[in-house]
């Protein structure tokens, strides 16, 4: 069987690369994640970045590595003063609801909390972003302008622009560099500390260059050396990040410590509506609590939202989300039905998952899921086919599960609860019992119908009935 190594399209690159990290030995690994701007609750786009990043982590983990991840909240920055302001609240009380919300969602999405959730507003940071400042000015890759802010000078860094994979000269302005361009001296220039205005209210800190507040930019720089180093192994984000956010995390970063930033730069396509990325400003998002109230889990928006693969535009559909529900059915009747196969064996026989190993190496290949996803259903069809006909032996069968268990580590997929029938299931379930006892066949046929009627599938095994939810296709 061939054993292919893991490898990453990088941005930086354009190009699929494989994957060597900075200390191979240990086999740990550092990992920054841009993590929510905390003004409104996260839509599900934001989630499918972070579910990208959640199964970047859990594959890593699968095949050894120790990763240590880092996700910062951005808790101060235009919109969120401007939230605070509108609903009349401190900044910090703001912020902190949907701090909350951020932190429910990911439980529920089954996200893998990161070891660190920096705030932006924690002294320590707002502390490491003026020596940085302090830094970059005194180098000459930084100056204060006449309206007091200090600006990343773009000029001076002749990277400036391959991450992006930019022409200096096409440098358009971006919306969240302070508005007053004239007193820049590239347009493409950058905030890295923003001069206090009124609309800022009492949301500022002392600086070498006056009262204000760090452009959202060196925030990142500023967290992620001070947590991982001045060099990490991979940073993620969505694409939107990639420019300016990103490219001036490279700048300041490095403008600081004159080292390489980031070896791996991996970027999520977003998620649309009708061809349209989902996002706040266009009010097309759904947040998680929306599609709760519609009656899907957590785990049904997970699996809508990961299975297809982190480079191409997902769309957000309905039957997207029905279809998300069938396969997870598939996959909870396929456990039940492999774990009475098994029955109590506890051994497990060498056999050949061939069709398993082939769904790991899919992942293997910078995050293949949705061919790792048609590994995993040819599986289940495979298997399922030899249960029928009684060919699946108990180790065979106990061979499924143990590897079904590896698979899980990184989708995390599985049913939490063991399932609970409902009251009316059990009640008909128990009837059909007794009439199986008695052999009144046609009874026991009638309410098997009714039983199906409500959702639950029937199947005699010779230790009795088993239900199982009933999976339409
Ligand atoms: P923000 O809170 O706007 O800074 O975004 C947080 C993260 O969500 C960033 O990594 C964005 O790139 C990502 N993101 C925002 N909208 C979408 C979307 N529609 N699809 C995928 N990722 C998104
Ligand atoms: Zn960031």
């Amino acid at each position: 069987m061939k054993n292919m190594s893991l490898r990453f399209f990088n941005t930086y690159s354009r190009q699929l690369e494989d994957f060597e990290p900075r200390d191979p030995a240990s086999r740990k690994l550092d990992i920054y994640t841009c993590g929510p701007t905390v003004y409104s609750r996260a839509h599900i786009g934001n989630f499918r970045a972070y579910i990208f990043e959640d199964l970047l982590q859990r594959h890593l983990e699968l095949r050894g590595y120790k990763v240590h991840r880092v996700m910062n909240i951005t808790d101060v920055d235009d919109k969120t003063i401007r939230g605070a302001r509108e609903a009349k609240i401190a900044l910090q009380k703001f912020t902190e609801q949907f701090k909350q919300a951020f932190f429910e969602d990911i439980e529920t999405l089954r996200i893998k909390r990161a070891d660190e959730f920096p705030s932006a507003t924690d002294q320590r940071y707002i502390d490491r972003m003026i020596e940085m400042i302090n830094t970059l000015v005194s180098r000459g890759l930084a100056y204060q302008a006449e309206d007091k802010s200090v600006y990343f000078r773009i000029n001076k860094f002749p990277d400036y622009g391959k991450l992006a994979h930019f022409d200096l000269t096409q440098l358009q302005s971006t919306g969240r560099v302070k508005h007053d361009e004239y007193d820049k001296e590239h347009i493409g220039d950058f905030a890295l500390w923003k001069a206090w205005d009124e609309e800022d209210g009492d949301v500022a800190w002392e600086s070498p260059w006056g009262r204000g507040r760090p452009g959202w930019h060196i925030e990142c720089s500023a967290m992620a050396t001070a947590l991982l180093g001045d060099q990490i192994d991979i940073h993620c984000g969505g694409v939107d990040n990639i420019f300016p956010h990103h490219e001036a995390e490279i700048a300041q970063s490095e403008g600081v410590t004159g080292k390489k930033f980031v070896r791996y730069w991996l970027h999520c396509a977003h998620l649309l509506v009708d061809g349209q990325k989902m996002s706040k400003s266009l009010g097309n998002f759904y947040t998680l609590p929306d599609l709760l109230k519609k009656g899907y889990t957590g785990r049904d928006i997970r699996y809508a939202l990961m299975r297809v693969h982190y480079r191409a535009p997902l769309n957000f559909t309905w039957e997207g989300m029905e279809e998300a529900r069938q396969a997870l059915a598939r996959i909870d009747e396929w456990l039940v039905r492999l774990r009475e196969t098994a029955g109590d064996k506890i051994d497990n026989k060498n056999v050949d998952l061939e069709l398993g190993q082939q769904f790991e190496e899919a992942l293997d290949d910078d995050l293949n899921i949705s061919a790792a996803l048609g590994f995993l259903f040819e599986s289940i069809r495979e298997t399922n086919r030899a249960m029928d006909r009684g060919e699946l032996d108990a180790a065979s069968a106990k061979a499924w599960l143990n590897w079904w268990e590896r698979v899980n580590s990184v989708l995390a997929l599985e049913i939490e609860t063991a399932v609970v029938l409902p009251a009316d299931v059990a009640q008909l379930a128990e009837q059909r019992e007794n009439a199986r006892r008695e052999k009144n066949w046609k009874r026991s046929d009638e309410l098997r119908d009714r039983i199906l009627e409500l959702g639950w599938e029937t199947r005699d095994t010779k230790d009795g009935q088993k239900l199982a939810p009933h999976v339409k296709v």
